[in-house]
């Protein structure tokens, strides 16, 4: 399948390696929250490997996947694989994950809804082990 560069967003700032693990994370804030809509979205992308600590939405999360192969992972259920195209729904409340295929450069729109409820609450890293046994 031909590849091609599907990003239109800036790669943005480094991620925090507080919150992401086995590689490096770029986050550009392309709508900033607000009080009306109550929403936020972000460019997220991720190094092959790298994927997001555990965690939680207490407003919820779509995410959007704009190019490369990743991951989404709730706890207790086997990880999704997901392309560019794929859409995700994540429940408030939910704990989950996602990040990029271990061979895999991974983007994907992040976008906060009802964040008058929380934008994230952070758990723990996704283990090395954890990430090779998907
Ligand atoms: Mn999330």
């Amino acid at each position: 399948m031909e590849t091609f560069n599907s990003n239109i967003f800036p790669k943005g700032e480094k991620a925090s390696s507080d919150y992401f693990s086995g590689g490096i994370a770029w986050v550009q804030i392309v709508k900033p929250n607000d009080s009306e809509l109550n929403c936020q979205i972000g460019n997220v992308t991720f190094e092959p490997g790298c994927r997001n600590n555990w965690h939680s939405h207490s407003g919820g999360q779509i995410l959007i996947v704009t190019s490369g192969t990743g991951f989404y992972q709730e706890k207790g259920k086997p990880a999704q694989v997901l392309h560019s195209g794929d859409v995700v729904n994540i429940l408030p409340h939910v704990i989950h994950w996602h990040g990029a295929a271990p061979d895999s450069e991974f983007t994907h729109l992040a976008i906060n809804t009802n964040t008058q409820n929380g934008i994230v609450e952070w758990l723990e890293p996704v283990t090395d082990e954890e990430y090779k046994n998907l």
